[in-house]
């Protein structure tokens, strides 16, 4: 970890603290067969170690609607480097439950925030639908007023922790004639009637996924988050506190791989001599490493700025997201090269991070879709 400005005694005290959890628990599990059950185990094992406490604001404080960004940084920087299932099982607690943080109710964040935070509900946060990519405003998913309820129909798909979710933070059209002005954002819980876990989908790394359907699913008008059309305020709200921290996912990754680099590159003998030792191998430990640096400095930046409330800062975390996400993409091919032949091997450590970090430029908006928006931000009156 890097000791950034950005950071204070505490974060570096709950670094140790994660790295403690990872030597004395997260490396003595055993994963298992079932990828379900590991992951519940761990939201377990998460939550008794007081890591979730991060995920939720402060329970204590009425009305507390900020997030620790810093922490959640640190968390995921440090469970990333070992396990990117344990960061993610962490995240999505925070991802799923930060819309009721935001707008809902006190009775709706009553009901399900103590539940995230002691890991005895799994959330999940779902906007993307097939025809509903990057195109956020194409969601074709509908909820209609029916009483003193809503029904939602529709589709879903790239949904973390589908089917194993005990609860659904799901972004509905309340007005379908509209764009973006048209979404609204609703809690259904996995039992509401007219709601089905679909089918799973299996991606290149460990990673709970799937899609989701609603038959005229009614859930109470009390779940509804905010007002009808605050949905694409909340869910962009959401994504720019929670892009940070994607990065510190990334820079972990990477940082995991630039050590596993610098050890095979000490070990290895060809031509008589250590890899390490020609400068080609130098040079590329050096880029890899001021890499790291830069997009840990970007992350820590955009998280401090969120903590100390300087408005939005949609430009800074589409900047964190974009560079650390990127980067880390580099610097774990830069990794896989250094260890040869090794590196391609299913089982090194490498291979491993080399599948798990692709997918972090294209969830919370793809690179493409970050540029965009930190242009969008550049371009403004
Ligand atoms: C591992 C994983 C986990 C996910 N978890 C969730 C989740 O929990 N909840 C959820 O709601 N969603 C989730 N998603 C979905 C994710 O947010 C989308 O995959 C992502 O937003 C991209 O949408 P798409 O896959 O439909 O690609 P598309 O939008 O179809 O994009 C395809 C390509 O076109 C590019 N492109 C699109 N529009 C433009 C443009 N205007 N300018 C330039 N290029 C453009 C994209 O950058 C991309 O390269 C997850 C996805 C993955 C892979």
């Amino acid at each position: 970890m890097l000791d950034t400005p950005f950071l204070e005694d505490r974060h570096l005290q709950l670094a140790e603290r994660v790295d403690r959890f990872v030597s004395e628990r997260l490396r003595k599990e055993e994963p298992g067969e079932n990828e379900d059950e590991h992951a519940r185990a761990l939201v377990g094992s998460l939550a008794e170690n007081g890591l979730l406490d991060y995920t939720v604001p402060d329970l204590t404080d009425e009305g507390a609607s900020a997030l620790d960004v810093r922490s959640m940084c640190i968390i995921r920087e440090h469970l990333a480097y070992e396990s990117s299932l344990a960061d993610l099982m962490c995240t999505m607690q925070g991802l799923g439950s930060f819309p009721l943080t935001l707008a809902g109710s006190e009775d709706i964040k009553r009901r399900f925030l103590p539940l995230v935070r002691d890991g005895k509900a799994i959330a999940a946060f779902a906007i993307t639908e097939p025809e509903a990519g990057s195109d956020v405003a194409a969601v074709r998913t509908t909820a209609r007023r029916d009483g003193d309820a809503y029904v939602l129909d529709g589709q879903k798909t790239f949904i973390s922790n589908a089917g194993l979710a005990d609860f659904y933070t799901v972004f509905a059209k309340t007005d379908p004639e509209t764009g973006s002005r048209g979404l609204s954002a609703f809690v259904v819980e996995r039992d509401a009637p007219g709601f089905s876990f679909e089918e799973k989908i299996e991606l290149i790394a460990p990673h709970p996924i799937g899609r989701i359907a609603f038959d005229g699913c009614r859930v109470s008008a009390a779940n509804l988050l905010g007002e009808e059309g605050q949905g694409f305020k909340i869910a962009m709200a959401t994504l720019d506190t929670f892009r940070p921290t994607v990065g510190a996912a990334a820079a972990g990754l990477a940082w995991r791989a630039l050590d596993e680099a610098i050890d095979y590159a000490k070990r290895r003998v060809q031509f008589g001599r250590p890899i390490a030792e020609f400068q080609a191998t130098q040079m590329k430990l050096a880029e890899m490493a001021t890499e790291l640096d830069a997009a840990r400095l970007l992350v820590y930046r955009a998280a401090w700025m969120k903590e100390i409330g300087t408005g939005r800062v949609t430009l800074e975390s589409a900047m964190a997201k974009l560079f650390a996400t990127e980067a880390a993409q580099r610097i774990i091919d830069a990794a896989v090269q250094i260890h040869g032949g090794m590196g391609v091997v299913r089982g090194s450590v490498v291979e491993r991070l080399y599948r798990e970090v692709r997918a972090l430029r294209i969830y919370e908006g793809t690179s493409e879709i970050q540029k965009l928006v930190i242009a969008g931000q550049l371009l403004k009156d």
